[in-house]
C-alpha cells in the first residue's frame, strides 16, 4: 500500500510527485528519502482501526527518530514509545507530549528515570525487580509516584529472525511469565510506584497475527491472577513488531491486525481495558528509500560486484541481520541484466546491501534501496569516517531537507590531539 508512493513515472522513480533523479542531484547521495503521505497513511491505518475503541498507538521512536518524522506523527496526536532519555528529548523537541509517551527498555539509568518522571511520562515499562527498586527510589527522592507496567515475557514464538525475536524464554527481555505474578505483588508494595498496566513485545517483522493472539491470551490469563491479588491493571500493551513487505512477505494489513487483536481482547471479556500498540517498522519502513549512485562495476570470476556509494554504515540491516532490501534502478535501462552483489566502499566483506541481484547498471546510475524507512538511518554510523547521509522528506511536490549531510570535520570535532 505505502509502497506505491515510490513509483516509476515515465521511466523515472518518483517519491510522491518528485523525481528521484532531481533529489539526488540537489542533495547528493547516499540520500534517505521519506514520504509524508506514506507516513500519514500508515498512521491512519492504525488510528482508524482504533477509532471508537479504548486503544491508543505509541510510535516506536527507535525505528526512525528524525524530528520531522516524529513531528508528522505528533501533529496527528500520536503517542510515542521510547527506549532512552535521548529519545525522550527527541519526542519533546518534535512536538510530542510526555504524557502520551511510554518508556521501554531493559537498562534505564537513574538519570533517565528522573528526567522522564519530571517530564511526566505516561508509563514506565519495567523489566526486572532491580529496575522496580531503582525506579521506586528515584521517584521517592523527588516526591513522585511512577506509573509502571511490567514487560512480561509470554514465551511465544513470533516466528521471526532470532535476532529480532524477543518473546521467548531464552531471551534477555521481560519478566519471565512464571515470575510475573510475584513481581506484580512486589511492585504493588513499593510506596512510590503505581501499577497501571501490563506489556509485552514479542519480536519484530512478525508476519502473522497468531503469535499476538497467543501473547494476548497469556497476558489476559495473568491479568486475572494479578487482579485476584488485588492489583488493578488498567491497560494492556501488546507492543510492536508487525512486519512489512520487503520482498514477498505477506503480513496482515495494519487495520486487520489491530481489529483482530482488539476483538480477541473483547471476546475474552477484557474490552473495558485500554489497549496500547507500539508499532515502529510498520509505520515507517515502507515510507522511506535510500538513494545511492553506482561508482564502479567490478566483474569477477565467481561474482560480479556493483560498487555503490552507500555502505553498511548507512544501512546496516543486510550486514547485521542478513536482511533483504529490494534494489532497483531509478531510471530503467534496456541493456541486458547481469547478476551482481551490490556492495559499498567500507573495508569489510560484510559490507553488502544486496546479493545476487539481476540489474542493468552503469557507473553513475542511481539505484533505490527500498523499505529503508525503519532501522535505516537510525542505525547508521561513521565507520570508516564516513559522514552520515542526508535525509529529506517529500510532501506532494515539495521537498524538505530534514537532516543535513554530515561534514567530515564534524566527525572529529569532539576529539583532540595529545598536548605537545
Ligand atoms: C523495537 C520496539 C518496538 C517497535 O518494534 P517494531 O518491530 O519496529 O514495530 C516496540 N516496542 C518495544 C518495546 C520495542 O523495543
Amino acid at each position: 500500500m505505502t509502497r506505491s508512493v515510490f513509483a516509476h513515472v515515465d521511466g523515472v522513480l518518483h517519491a510522491e510527485r518528485v523525481s528521484a533523479v532531481s533529489l539526488a542531484e540537489r542533495f547528493g547521495t547516499p540520500l534517505y528519502v521519506y514520504s509524508r503521505a506514506a507516513l500519514t497513511a500508515a498512521w491512519q491505518a492504525y488510528a482508524g482501526a482504533c477509532a471508537g475503541r479504548r486503544a491508543s498507538v505509541h510510535v516506536a521512536v527507535k525505528a526512525n527518530s528524525n524530528l520531522a518524522v516524529l513531528n508528522v506523527f505528533a501533529r496527528m496526536n500520536a503517542g510515542f514509545d521510547i527506549v532512552s532519555g535521548g529519545e525522550l528529548a527527541r519526542v519533546l523537541a518534535a512536538g510530542g507530549k510526555a504524557e502520551n509517551t511510554v518508556f521501554s527498555g531493559i537498562g534505564k539509568s537513574a538519570a533517565e528515570m528522573r528526567d522522564a518522571l519530571v517530564a511526566g511520562v505516561k508509563c514506565f515499562n519495567v523489566e526486572s525487580i532491580p529496575e522496580l527498586d531503582r525506579l521506586n527510589e528515584v521517584a521517592g527522592a523527588i516526591g513522585k509516584r511512577a506509573p509502571v507496567s511490567l514487560r512480561v515475557n509470554p514465551d511465544v514464538d513470533a516466528k521471526t529472525h532470532p535476532y529480532i525475536s524477543t518473546g521467548l524464554k531464552s531471551n534477555k527481555f521481560g519478566v519471565a511469565f512464571d515470575d510475573a505474578r510475584a513481581t506484580y505483588r512486589a511492585a504493588a508494595a513499593m510506596p512510590h510506584l503505581e501499577v497501571v498496566g501490563i506489556d509485552c513485545h514479542i519480536g519484530s517483522q512478525i508476519t502473522e497475527v497468531s503469535p499476538y493472539l497467543d501473547a494476548v491470551d497469556r497476558l489476559l490469563e495473568l491479568v486475572e491472577q494479578i487482579e485476584a491479588d488485588g492489583v488493578k491493571i488498567r491497560h494492556i500493551d501488546v507492543g510492536g513488531g508487525l512486519g512489512i513487505t520487503y520482498d514477498d512477505e505477506t503480513p496482515p494489513e495494519i487495520d486487520v491486525f489491530v481489529r483482530t487483536v482488539l476483538d480477541r481482547i473483547d471476546a475474552r471479556g477484557h474490552g473495558h481495558r485500554d489497549v496500547y500498540f507500539e508499532p515502529g517498522r510498520s509505520l515507517v519502513g515502507n515510507a522511506g528509500i535510500l538513494l545511492t549512485r553506482v561508482e564502479f562495476l567490478k566483474p569477477g570470476i565467481e561474482k560480479n560486484f556493483l560498487i555503490v556509494d552507500a555502505a553498511m554504515n548507512d544501512l546496516a540491516r543486510p550486514a547485521m541481520y542478513n536482511a533483504y532490501h529490494s534494489i532497483e534502478p531509478v531510471v530503467a535501462r534496456s541493456a541486458p541484466k547481469q547478476v551482481y552483489d551490490v556492495v559499498g566502499p567500507v573495508c569489510e566483506s560484510g559490507d553488502w546491501l544486496g546479493r545476487e541481484r539481476e540489474l542493468a547498471a552503469e557507473p553513475g546510475d542511481l539505484l533505490a534501496i527500498r523499505s529503508a524507512g525503519a532501522y535505516g538511518f537510525v542505525m547508521s554510523s561513521n565507520y570508516n569516517t564516513r559522514p552520515r547521509a542526508a535525509e529529506v522528506m517529500v510532501d506532494g511536490d515539495t521537498v524538505h531537507l530534514i537532516r543535513a549531510r554530515e561534514e567530515v570535520t564534524q566527525l572529529f570535532a569532539g576529539e583532540s590531539r595529545l598536548p605537545d
